[in-house]
C-alpha cells in the first residue's frame, strides 16, 4: 500500500535500522486486527498480512483487512460467532499446528485484541505446548478503539479513575455466572461490556439490584469503527428496550456511565464521513 503523494513519507515506513520481522515457515503470529477500520491494524499486522501464505481468520476480521493479504495467500474462516454453527476451539488450534508442521507461514488473525476476550491466550498455549514457534501482535481493542469511534473516552480525568472490561456471555452462551455483579457495579464509574447485546436486559437488571442507578447513561455501538457504525444512547432502564426498538445486531460494544454524554462533545466519526465526501 505505497503512498501515491510524494509529499508525504513512505508507507508502509521503515523500521528504523531494523528490518520489519519475516514471518518465517513453521511459525504462527498471532495478531490482532482492530475492530475493523483497517487503518487500526498495526505496522506489524501489515508487514504480517505481507507475507503469511495461510491466513486462519475469525468472522470479525472485515473484507477491507482480508483485502491486504497476498493475493495468492489461502484464507480459512475459522468464525465463531454467537448462535452460529462454528469450529471448535481445539479444531483451531489443531489445525494452526498443522499448518506450521507444514512449513507454512501462518497468520492467525483475531478481531480487536487477541488477548482481549478473544481466546488468544489458549491459542497461544496450545502453540507453546506443540512446540510451534509463535509471535504475539496485539491489536486495538473494541473496548478501546470502538468506543473512540463513538466519541466515549473510556477515561476520563474528571469521571473515573478505573475502568472494568467485562464479558457478558461465556463459554456456555449465557450471561456469565461467575460475574459478581455486585462487585462489579461497584468497581468503577465507568464499565465496558464485550458480547452483551443479546443479554442486555439481564445485564442492566443485575447492575441495577446492585445499585447502579436506573437513569445512568448507557452507549451501545455497533459496527465499531465500521462505516455501518451505529451508536445508541440510552439508560440502564431503558437500554432493553432501546435496542431492541432499534434492532441493533451483534457485533456490539456496550458502556455505562457517565463517560457515554461526553460523545455530545466528542463524536466526531459522522463529521468526519462528511468531511470526506
Ligand atoms: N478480541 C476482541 C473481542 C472479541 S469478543 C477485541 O479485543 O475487541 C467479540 C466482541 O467484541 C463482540 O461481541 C463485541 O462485543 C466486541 N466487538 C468486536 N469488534 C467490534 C466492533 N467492530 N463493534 C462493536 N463491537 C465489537
Amino acid at each position: 500500500m505505497p503512498s501515491t503523494r510524494p509529499d508525504l513519507p513512505p508507507f508502509p515506513p521503515t523500521n528504523g535500522d531494523a528490518p520489519w520481522p519475516e514471518l518465517l515457515p513453521g511459525w504462527v503470529w498471532l495478531c490482532g486486527a482492530g475492530p475493523g477500520d483497517p487503518g487500526l491494524l498495526t505496522l506489524h499486522a501489515l508487514n504480517a498480512l505481507g507475507q503469511a501464505d495461510v491466513i486462519v481468520h475469525d468472522a470479525l476480521v472485515s473484507s477491507e483487512i482480508l483485502a491486504l493479504a497476498r493475493p495468492d495467500a489461502t484464507r480459512i474462516h475459522a468464525g465463531k460467532r454467537g448462535g452460529k454453527p462454528s469450529p471448535r476451539q481445539e479444531d483451531i488450534t489443531r489445525r494452526l499446528a498443522a499448518l506450521a508442521r507444514e512449513g507454512r507461514r501462518v497468520l492467525r488473525l483475531k478481531g480487536g485484541d487477541p488477548f482481549v476476550f478473544g481466546r488468544g491466550g489458549e491459542e497461544g498455549m496450545a502453540l507453546a505446548r506443540a512446540g510451534i514457534p509463535f509471535r504475539i501482535i496485539p491489536g486495538i481493542s473494541a473496548g478501546i478503539g470502538g468506543l473512540a469511534y463513538a466519541g466515549i473516552p473510556v477515561t476520563h480525568r474528571t469521571i473515573n479513575q478505573s475502568v472494568t472490561f467485562l464479558t457478558g456471555h461465556d463459554q456456555s452462551g449465557t450471561t456469565p455466572t461467575r460475574i459478581d455483579w455486585a462487585a462489579v457495579a461497584r468497581a468503577s464509574e465507568v464499565l465496558v461490556i464485550y458480547m452483551g447485546l443479546k443479554h442486555l436486559g439481564r445485564i442492566a437488571r443485575q447492575l441495577m439490584a446492585a445499585g447502579r442507578p436506573a437513569d445512568e447513561p448507557v452507549a451501545i455501538v455497533t459496527d465499531a469503527t465500521l462505516p455501518t457504525q451505529r451508536v445508541i444512547e440510552t439508560t440502564l432502564g431503558t437500554a432493553e428496550r432501546d435496542a431492541a426498538a432499534a434492532s441493533l445486531t451483534p457485533p456490539a460494544i456496550i458502556c455505562v456511565g457517565a463517560a457515554v454524554p461526553l460523545r455530545a462533545l466528542l463524536a466526531w466519526h459522522g463529521a468526519a464521513a462528511l468531511a470526506s465526501r
